[in-house]
This record gives structure tokens, sequence and C-alpha cells, in this order.
């Protein structure tokens, strides 16, 4: 027997999840809102941790393929001080796979393959308790009916509702981001600033992180506590005022720690929100959450990873269940499971956002001390 599934969401858990349900020759519906592939910018680079994003990439049978496209050497982490000078200068040996980076549109691409997703079906609302299974409400108005409803569709789903009544909240830290281009060649001070990874300035509840993408890009993120409504004052799109006023939030940095954000092109205000730690909610049959819809957590190295693993699972999970009540008992054990782990990385997370944008700086330089020794 075939279940009628449908995944909301072609993010890494979305896609990870079709993936290998695609695998094991199970046919599942990829309901994006975005009208096509590269309808906006991907975002930056991901590092994909060895029994995490990898473990899910080897269920879908693309690992081989990953390890040929990721950079190991964008492992690399420098720390430095407000003025300049080089804390720490972490590189990875030649041989470690332990978190390499891919860039999304890469990552993307190879969980594509052959699936078919169905762009521009941005989803309004499910409704669970319908005669003939969960009904999909589309913005466009139109409805269908699944056995199963997956919703990967990140911090603001449209699926949550249908299981949970709780939305993300503020988490304090704001982040804007810019990025540069060829910056081997056009910002090659810069380039050597960065090396071939990350470069990370910490200062009293501020901090600046570079990260070096493939082909010379490089993303870079201004975070900072601040209320919400911060930018009352300034126009964040309009680059030229974004990039006179924001250096006065970070008074007295050395000038080439500044330029690394004074050099950016557009400049994008992300506020950082959480869901609260250890989310979870009481089954309800047909329609599940993964990735950052079920938990989303601050952005430090976990959200992609735990998506993937995830759909990876349940997809396997799912795979394995012939009936209806197998179906549903597999989306149960599913859930104990995503919540432990997740909840575990929501805590680890949430505490080193604390210590990166903390009021004393020597906070993070500790943490960076505690998760990579050298
Ligand atoms: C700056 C930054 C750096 C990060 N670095 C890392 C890292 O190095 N490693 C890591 O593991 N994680 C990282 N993360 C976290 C990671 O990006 C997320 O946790 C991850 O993308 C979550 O994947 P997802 O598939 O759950 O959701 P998303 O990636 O958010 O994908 C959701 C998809 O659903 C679609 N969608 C949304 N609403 C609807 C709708 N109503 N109908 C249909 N489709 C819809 C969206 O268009 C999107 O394609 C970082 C995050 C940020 C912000």
């Amino acid at each position: 027997m075939r279940h009628r599934i449908a995944v909301v969401g072609s993010g890494p858990g979305g896609l990870t999840f079709a993936r290998v349900l695609h695998r094991h020759g199970y046919p599942v519906a990829v309901l994006e809102r975005d009208p096509a592939p590269d309808a906006r910018p991907p975002g930056g680079t991901l590092d994909l941790h060895e029994g995490l994003g990898q473990l899910a990439l080897d269920k879908a049978g693309l690992l081989a393929e990953f390890q040929a496209l990721s950079r190991p050497e964008g492992q690399a982490m420098r720390i430095l001080d407000a003025d300049g000078t080089v804390l720490r200068d972490w590189r990875p040996r030649p041989d470690d796979r332990a978190n390499p980076e891919i860039d999304r549109r890469q990552l993307r691409d190879l969980l594509l393959g052959p699936l078919d997703v169905q762009w521009g079906r941005g989803v309004k609302e499910v409704v669970p308790e319908a005669r003939d299974g969960v009904l999909v409400h589309f913005a466009d108005g139109r409805q269908e009916t699944f056995d199963l409803v997956v919703g990967a569709d990140g911090a603001w789903s449209r699926v949550r509702p249908a299981v949970s009544s709780v939305t993300p909240h503020y988490t304090g830290v704001t982040s804007v981001e810019t990025s540069l281009d060829d910056v081997d060649t056009r910002h090659p001070d810069l380039a050597r600033l960065i090396g071939d990874g990350s470069v990370a300035v910490y200062g009293a509840n501020r901090a600046l992180v570079a990260q070096r993408n493939s082909g010379g890009h490089v993303k870079v993120y201004a975070r900072f506590r601040a209320p919400l409504d911060w930018h009352t004052n300034l126009d964040l799109a309009d680059a030229e005022a974004v990039r006179s006023s924001l250096p006065a939030l970070f008074d007295g940095w050395a000038a080439p720690v500044l330029d690394l954000f004074r050099r950016g092109t557009a400049f994008v205000h992300r506020p950082l929100y959480v869901l609260p730690v250890s989310h979870t909610w009481t089954h309800v049959p047909r329609v599940t959450l993964l990735g950052d819809a079920a938990h989303l957590m601050p952005p430090l190295g976990a959200g992609a990873n735990l998506a993937m693993l995830e759909g990876a699972e349940l997809a396997e999970s799912i795979a394995a269940a012939p009936g209806s009540d197998d179906l549903d008992d597999a989306v149960r054990v599913f859930e104990e499971q995503m919540w432990a782990r997740a909840g575990k990385w929501a805590q680890i997370t949430t505490a080193g956002l604390e210590r990166l944008v903390s009021p004393d700086p020597t906070e993070a330089l500790a943490l960076f001390d505690q998760v990579q020794p050298s």
C-alpha cells in the first residue's frame, strides 16, 4: 500500500525527506512556496556534521557526491580581537571530514536530483481532521488531500498551527548580513584576514563573523543585542546609510575588521527568532513537523543538520510502514526521537548564543576553546 504523502517546504529537511523516500521507491509531493529554485538568494554556507547531516546524506545515497563537492578546508576558524590581533587560528588537518562546508545552492541541487518539486505551491493552512485524510489549503485557493503532511516549512511554518499554538519569539539578538564577491581579487586584504574558512570578532554584546563560501563569495554577519525596533531611524534598504551608521555600533574596532562589513554590497536585517527549547506537542494523526518548523534554534551550526537527519529518519520509517496504523506509529516514534535530540541541541545553541553575544567577550573565546581545543 502506498500512502499519499506531502512535504511542505524544499529546504534541507524537506528535500532530504523526499530524496530518501524516493530512494525507497516511494512517491511524495514536495510543495514549495517559492516560484522557482533560484527565486531567492540561497543564504550562507552550511557545515554538515559527520553524525548528523552527513549521516542523512548517506541514507540518501549521496555521501560520496557530498564529499566531492564540500570544502573541508572551510572548517578553518580564526578569532580576532576588536583591534585585529589574531587570538586563535585553527586549521583542520587535511584528512579532517568532521564538519566540511557546502554552499546551500550546491546542497539543494544535490538533493533535488530526480525530485519533481511543485514550485509556487504556497500552503496556507492544513486541516488534519478532514474525512478523507488531511486537507491542505493552498494560497491560490486550491485544496488537496493526503494521508500524511510533513511540515518542513521553516521558522514561520503554516503547518505548525495544525499541531501546536506556539510561535517563535525574539532572542534579543539581531543580525545584519552583507556579502563580498570575488574577495580574492577585489579585496585581497580581507581575503587574507578571512583565510580558508571563517573569521570572528567578539566585543561586548556584539560580534562580526565572515564566512567564505565557494567561488570567492563571503557572507558577513554583524550580530548585536538590540530591541527589535533599533533601526527606526535607519532605512535598511539604503545600503549607504547602513554602511555609514552601523560601524558606530562597533565603536573602537579596527578599520580592517570594520571593512569586512563596510565593503559589503547590500544589507539584510535578520532578527534571530527561536521556538522554546524542547518544543513538543500532543501527537496529531496525519500531520507532523521537522526541522526549523519543529525546533527553530539559534543559527550555530545545528539547524540544517538536524532537519536533514530528521527527514532521512522519518522517510526510512515510513518506507518500512505498510499499513495506515503502522504509518501513524512510525510518525509517533519519529517525533519522540526528534524531540529528544533537538531538545539537547536547542539547549546547546541557546547557551552558545548567550556566550557568543555576551557582555563579556572572553566568554566567546572560552566557548571556542571548549568546542575546538587546539
Ligand atoms: C546565518 C545562518 C547560518 C546558519 N548556518 C548553519 C550551519 O552552518 N549548519 C546548520 O546545520 N544550520 C545552519 N543554519 C540553520 C539552517 O539554515 C536552518 O536550520 C535550516 O535551513 C532549516 O531547514 P528546514 O528545511 O527545516 O527549513 P528551511 O531551510 O527554512 O526551508 C523551509 C522551506 O519551506 C518553504 N516554505 C515556507 N513556507 C511555506 C509555505 N507556506 N508553503 C510552501 N513552502 C513554504 C520555504 O520557501 C523554504 O524553501 C544557519 C542559519 C542561519 C540564519
